[in-house]
């Protein structure tokens, strides 16, 4: 009986919520919790999912090309390398490059170029600037392309063995199991380390990154936003992931759907730098010649990320559909 009686006391003071007051805490009672937090670590992100038991097995195409399209091909020609701003650089040649923040605890490499050639000669004109390649600390795939996962190895193998790598679990699982879109034409990484998901903020030293899921370009095609300051003075950079539009009814409209939903994710921030994953020199001509006391002319404001920047974008997408080269949807 008194066992009973005791068993009911627990249960009335698990349903009340406190046994010490007899009175209820409601969530508005409830003291902030002043170490809560928006973002995960990079030992976080690492933690969060475990991944060799998660990932697909690698699967060799079944044929297919191993040949790089023309455009891509060696030889490379080196984009000037170039700090845009206090904490972001670009390294690259003309076909892909990188971006490269200075985390203020090691460096952040968005892409890493097709293979060992281009990604040899980004690592030399990342010495050019000031940089030290065996800093980065992390690499950030934008997507499951060939053009920007292929330096992955060369990296880990000879510049920063330590270095974690990031994409989407869609990115990779593609990687593995889907042999489309050149998939398998370059050294594909052999691990990641942290699986990016839409809406994380991932910290890094003092910049927090917020990932943003984009397909279209590609099923995994994430878009990044971070801040950067020039000359000290704030402002918030945005990066769609994937540029090209396909044609097929499901990626060319998922693709208009992303740029919609990154801008949501860009207005929050107030985006007002935007970069692009395939920039050439041409691109960064005026930061090259901006002379001392002139503005940024990579800084277009919060207005201009949407009218100016995701134009672009907007613009790719109509070309498409205007085209009549998309095929028609056919699921049987
Ligand atoms: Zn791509």
């Amino acid at each position: 009986m008194r066992k009973v009686s005791f068993l009911v006391l627990i249960l009335s003071c698990m349903f009340m919520g406190s046994c010490n007051t007899g009175k209820k805490i409601t969530g508005q009672q409830r003291p902030a919790d002043k170490s809560a937090r928006d973002y995960v670590t990079i030992d976080e992100a690492i933690a969060a999912v475990r991944v060799p038991e998660s990932v697909a097995p690698f699967v060799a195409e079944p044929g297919g090309t191993k040949e790089l399209p023309r455009s891509f091909s060696p030889p490379y020609r080196s984009v000037k390398p170039v700090k845009l701003f206090d904490n972001l650089y670009f390294v690259g040649t003309n076909t892909v490059g990188s971006f490269i923040i200075d985390s203020g605890d090691g460096l952040v490499m968005i892409d890493t170029g097709i293979g060992d050639t281009d990604i040899s000669m980004m690592v030399e004109d990342m010495k050019k600037i000031g940089l030290d390649p065996s800093k980065i600390k992390l690499i950030l795939i934008t997507h499951e392309h060939f053009d920007h996962y292929g330096g992955v190895s060369y990296l880990k193998k000879n510049v920063c063995p330590d270095a974690k790598v990031a994409m989407s679990l869609t990115g990779w699982n593609m990687l593995q199991t889907v042999p489309s879109e050149w998939a398998y034409i370059s050294t594909r990484p052999q691990s990641v380390d942290i699986f990016l998901y839409d809406g994380m903020r991932l910290k890094v030293g003092n910049e927090v990154f917020r990932i943003v899921a984009t397909p279209g370009h590609s099923p995994g095609c994430l878009s990044f936003i971070f801040p950067v300051t020039d000359d000290k003075e704030p402002h918030m950079a945005g990066i769609m992931g994937g540029s090209a539009v396909w044609p097929t009814q499901t990626e060319t409209k998922l693709y208009k759907a992303s740029i919609e939903y990154f801008k949501a994710f860009a207005e929050e921030a107030k985006c007002d730098v935007g970069l692009a994953v395939h920039s050439t020199d041409k691109d960064f001509e005026r930061v090259h010649t901006r002379k001392q006391g002139e503005p940024n002319p990579l800084i277009i404001g919060v207005a201009g990320f949407d009218t100016i920047y995701l134009k672009k974008y907007r613009e790719r997408y109509l070309q498409m559909m205007n085209s009549g080269k998309i095929t028609p949807y056919n699921p049987l």
